[in-house]
């Protein structure tokens, strides 16, 4: 049975998981590829948000230039104030000057900072800038000095083309300027900074540390030369996420795993129960063969000897006849006891629920097995209190007794085999005992004793004893329809008592 068991197994095991191993990989390669796209739009949309800071920037230098891009004077009262009120207005701004785009030669210079000074735009630049001015096309281009950012431009003030230029701090700038707008873009989810790459400082900040393994992309400053934006994902960077993900599909393999695992000892549980029902039923058919056998064997040797006549006197004509009956009978009651359990089993079996007086049924039923006491020497003691009622069907009450009482008998031992039979009223049950002191049953087995067709083999006498294993199982339902219960206390060598326990009636 091992073995067939073992097969089953295995084949069970790989129709489960042959299918879940199929779909895991599948998945796993669909993600993969899932998530390969997932991170190509995420870093366009990354690579926007940077373009989006470059063009913000680019946006306040050519308002700045708009302001003073005027046909006025360089030195005229009007340059004068709005140049005033761009360096009012904007800290990061040092210097506004002007140049001669023949010569290259300082022509103005606003703003007040001694200490710096704007440099003179060499040759090759002015006639870059120029000639895109030519295209009608207004071109900045940024030469760092230090923490300085000369921004140089053409002009056309007056009709005369001209030099202009910013001299900007440039890390105020960026957490001046650009920092409102960078706060408004990352909105919590990003970390964004613009940073000198030369000095590694976080000159302008959406958070106040930017970890730089997290930082997934960057992209340098059109008009600060230098610097960089860089952009992270504030709480995990996409390979974390890619790595939860990955997690979480682990997680659900190892779940699906288990509950395949749970089904799969489920179903050999089951597997394994039929198959010992079925060997079960088997040793029934021929467990109760063997028990129809002796009384046939009688009946028919005893009936032939009738028959052919060769019986001395009446006397033992009637001997013979007797065994008849009584073998007859104990045919009767192993037929009628399977069809009862077949009744039973098919859920097919009637119960009429009546008023029951226990000790008069055990009466009665007592008295009916006095001739088998005698017979086998028995000694048996009646103990009834009081006056006990239960509401019940008398018949199948009456059977579950007998087949306790009959089994008292069966397993009883060989010497001054006693029988007790009790019952009692305790906190509103009504307890039937029945007591012996026969051969009694292991701990092991009392467990099993109600299953259908169970039978203990070990000990001669329980090997002796016929029996098809279905008293107790009988027992067991007839009791569960009562919402009654059947307990046994039993220790091998000593006896066992078996105990129906109904709610009274009262
Ligand atoms: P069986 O036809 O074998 O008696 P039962 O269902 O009535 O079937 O009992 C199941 C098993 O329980 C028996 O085979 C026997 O081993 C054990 N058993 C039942 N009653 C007793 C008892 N009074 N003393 C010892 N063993 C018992």
């Amino acid at each position: 049975m091992k073995r067939i068991i073992l097969q089953i197994s295995v084949v069970l095991l790989l129709i489960a998981a042959l299918p879940i191993a199929y779909i895991f990989i599948r998945q796993a390669s669909e993600l993969t590829e899932n998530e390969a796209m997932v991170q190509n739009v995420y870093e366009q949309q990354l690579e926007t948000i940077l373009f989006t800071i470059n063009q913000n920037s680019e946006n306040i230098l050519y308002s700045w230039i708009n302001r003073i891009d005027l046909p006025v004077e360089q030195h005229s009262l009007v340059m004068e104030q709005i140049v005033d009120g761009l360096l009012q207005n904007n800290k990061s701004l040092v210097h506004i000057a002007f140049f001669d785009i023949e010569t290259g030669q300082q022509t103005a210079l606003y703003g007040d900072s001694v200490h710096v000074k704007v440099d003179r735009p060499n040759k090759a630049l002015i006639r870059k800038l120029a000639s895109f001015i030519d295209q009608n096309y207004q071109r900045i281009e940024g030469v760092k000095h230090d923490n300085y950012i000369s921004l140089y431009f053409v002009l056309r003030l007056s009709d005369n083309k001209c030099m202009g230029a910013f001299k900007i701090h440039s890390d105020t700038f960026v957490e001046q300027n650009l920092g409102p707008s960078i706060q408004q873009i990352s909105q919590n989810r990003f970390h964004i900074s613009v940073v000198d790459t030369s000095a590694v400082l976080n000159a302008a900040s959406s958070a106040d540390v930017v970890e730089r393994d997290q930082t997934t992309h960057y992209s340098s400053m059109w008009y600060l030369p230098g610097y960089r934006a860089q952009i992270a994902l504030q709480n995990a960077s996409i390979k974390e996420l890619v790595k939860s993900r990955s997690q979480y599909d682990v997680y659900v393999f190892w779940g699906l795993v288990v509950v395949v695992l749970i089904g799969l000892v489920f179903a050999i549980y089951t597997i394994r129960r039929e198959m010992k029902l079925a060997e079960l039923k088997s040793e029934f058919v021929s467990n109760v063969s063997h028990e129809i056998r002796t009384p046939l064997a009688l009946i028919s040797m005893y009936a032939e000897t009738l028959l052919m006549k060769r019986v001395k006197n009446t006397e033992k004509a009637d001997e013979y006849l007797h065994v008849i009956v009584n073998e007859t009978d104990r045919l009767a009651t192993i037929v009628n006891r399977i069809l009862t359990f077949s009744k039973i089993d098919r859920n097919k079996r009637e119960y009429h629920f009546t008023d029951v007086d226990v000790n008069l049924l055990i009466d009665e039923i007592v008295n009916n097995f006095r001739p088998h006491f005698s017979q086998k020497n028995i000694e048996c003691n009646l103990v009834k209190s009081g006056s006990l009622h239960i509401f019940a069907d008398k018949d199948s009450v009456a059977e579950a007794l007998i087949n306790l009482i009959d089994n008292a008998v069966k397993y009883s031992r060989d010497d001054h085999p006693k029988i007790e039979i009790s019952s009692v009223l305790k906190n509103d049950y009504v307890y039937i005992h029945v007591e012996d002191n026969g051969i009694g049953i292991s701990a092991k087995h009392q467990k099993l004793i109600f299953d259908k067709f169970y039978r203990v083999t070990q000990g001669n006498l329980a090997h002796k004893a016929k029996g098809s294993g279905i008293g107790l199982n009988i027992v067991q339902e007839i009791m569960k329809r009562h919402k009654a219960k059947v307990e046994v206390k039993s220790e091998p060598g000593k006896g066992s008592t078996f105990s129906l326990i109904f709610k009274q009636k009262k």
